[in-house]
């Protein structure tokens, strides 16, 4: 991995589309109108389908999303810290329904994926040619001893937008100055993989400015982290006596096994024991549960084609997003969108013979660690064959800020992460943030 510099970030940012793909079949649909069925209106399946309409007009685009508007998880560690309201986050669906796509506000129960369709709460059934996925996370409820559905609801995981972070956002400011806060980090692979920490330095920041006899404790199950160096750094420059970090190592497993909602107590397999006045517990966490009845999930995620995102399970299925196998490639929107965009492209080309524009997908993550303070780390990605033969994802071109980078670049990298949130929405929902 390169230290960051300005240079190889633009040089990365130009690369958007370059690389080749693999050849991709050409033929069309003997129909007028191919049907597309997209599931899940969020970071990858907005981006399909905006992207699908705007560049084959003839294709029928549904977008099917559980939710009336959608309250992204980015930028959701921001509104704990008092960065951005809940309103700024919280986007609707108006503009992709004007552009023609179809979008229905329902739960798809099911899919049958040899006669081609999707199943509504319901009952209704929706055909496709060709369908899409991106139903994000589910939790892995099995993983923590006593963590329920219900206990979630007294010890948030805030890790999916909306409901679950107003919660932990609302305990915050309930909890009595010099309480405690427990945070329980995911184990690999998880949704955003620097989110942790990020959202340890917004806690922290709030404790610091409206609680300052608070502490933040962190139990983690891994022994290395995202932007390990940067973000050690800020919670000492930042953050002494407020935040106290528990990394795994070969002698201490500071995975935590087991809760007690009833009194906010969790206890770590190396044996700590803490009550918390606060309680943020993430765990593990696997494919969005539709995928499961597509029969696209092996293990807990979904294996799919490097070039094209097709499930290697399903026939004329894709799968994007967090649920997808993408190898290298973190969990994250950027990814999402930058995936949502190959497929959307490959769509318009076989259905429509739409011209193919070979895509290089590509990330970029930026963690904010107190004001004006925002570290990155981000690379290309582009199909190579990994040690074990197979083809995958690997990253090319690869970048992280450093403990000693200049105020004036973290400065920098906050206001640019303001202008990938505005453009990232705008590339979803077509209206602007
Ligand atoms: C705290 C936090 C901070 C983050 N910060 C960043 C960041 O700074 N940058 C970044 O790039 N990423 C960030 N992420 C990660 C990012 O939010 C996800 O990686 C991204 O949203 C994944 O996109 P997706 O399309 O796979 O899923 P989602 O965006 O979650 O969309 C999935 C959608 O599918 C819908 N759905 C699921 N199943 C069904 C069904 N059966 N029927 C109908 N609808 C269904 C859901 O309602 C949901 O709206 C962060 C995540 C967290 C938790």
């Amino acid at each position: 991995m390169q230290r960051l510099t300005r240079r190889s970030f633009g040089r990365g940012l130009g690369a958007l589309a370059a690389a080749a793909p693999a050849a991709v079949p050409r033929f069309a649909i003997a129909q007028a109108q191919p049907r597309v069925v997209i599931v899940g209106g969020g970071a990858g399946g907005a981006t399909v389908a905006s992207y699908l309409k705007r560049s084959a007009p003839n294709i029928h685009v549904t977008l099917i999303e559980r939710n009336a508007q959608f309250t992204t998880c980015f930028f959701s560690n921001l509104y704990i810290g008092g960065f951005r309201t809940l309103e700024s986050l919280t986007h609707s669906y108006v503009e992709l329904k004007s552009r023609g796509i179809n979008v229905i506000n329902d739960v798809v129960v099911d899919v049958d994926t040899a006669r081609k369709n999707v199943t509504l709460i319901s009952g209704v059934r929706i055909p496709y040619d060709r369908l899409v996925l991106s139903p994000g996370i589910d939790m892995r409820f099995d993983t923590i001893d006593g963590y329920t559905r219900d206990a979630a609801q007294t010890m948030p995981h805030a890790w999916r937008g909306g409901e679950q972070t107003v919660l932990l956002k609302r305990q915050l400011e309930e909890m009595p100055d010099g309480g405690v806060v427990i945070m329980a980090a995911p184990p690999n692979p998880f949704r955003c993989p620097p989110g942790p920490y990020e959202r340890a330095c917004m806690i922290a920041h709030f404790l610091k400015t409206r609680k300052p006899r608070s502490k933040l404790i962190i139990f983690d199950p891994k022994r290395a982290i995202s932007k390990q160096a940067v973000f050690l750094d800020a919670f000492k420059k930042y953050y002494p006596g407020i935040i106290e970090f528990h990394l795994s190592n070969e002698i201490d497993d500071f995975r935590v096994v087991s809760v007690d909602a009833a009194t906010r107590t969790v206890v770590t397999k190396s044996g700590s024991r803490v009550r918390a006045n606060v309680a943020n517990i993430v765990p593990a966490q696997k494919a969005g549960g539709i995928a499961y009845r597509a029969g696209c999930v092996e293990g807990d995620w979904c294996p799919i084609v490097p070039e094209t995102f097709q499930s290697t399970l399903a026939p004329d299925v894709f799968v994007i997003g967090d649920s997808a196998v993408a190898t290298d490639m973190p969990k994250s929107a950027f990814s999402a969108n930058s995936q949502g965009k190959v497929v959307a492209n490959h769509l318009a080309h076989t259905l429509a013979e739409k011209e193919i524009f070979p895509a290089r997908v590509r990330n970029t993550c930026w963690s904010l660690l107190a004001p004006n303070d925002s570290a990155k780390v981000g690379a290309n990605y582009v199909v190579g064959t990994g040690s074990n033969g197979r083809k995958m994802l690997m990253p090319t071109d690869s970048f992280v800020s450093q403990p000693d980078d200049e105020a004036s670049e973290r400065r920098e990298n906050y206001e640019e992460s303001l202008g990938w949130y505005s453009g990232m929405t705008m590339d979803m929902f077509g209206t602007p943030a």
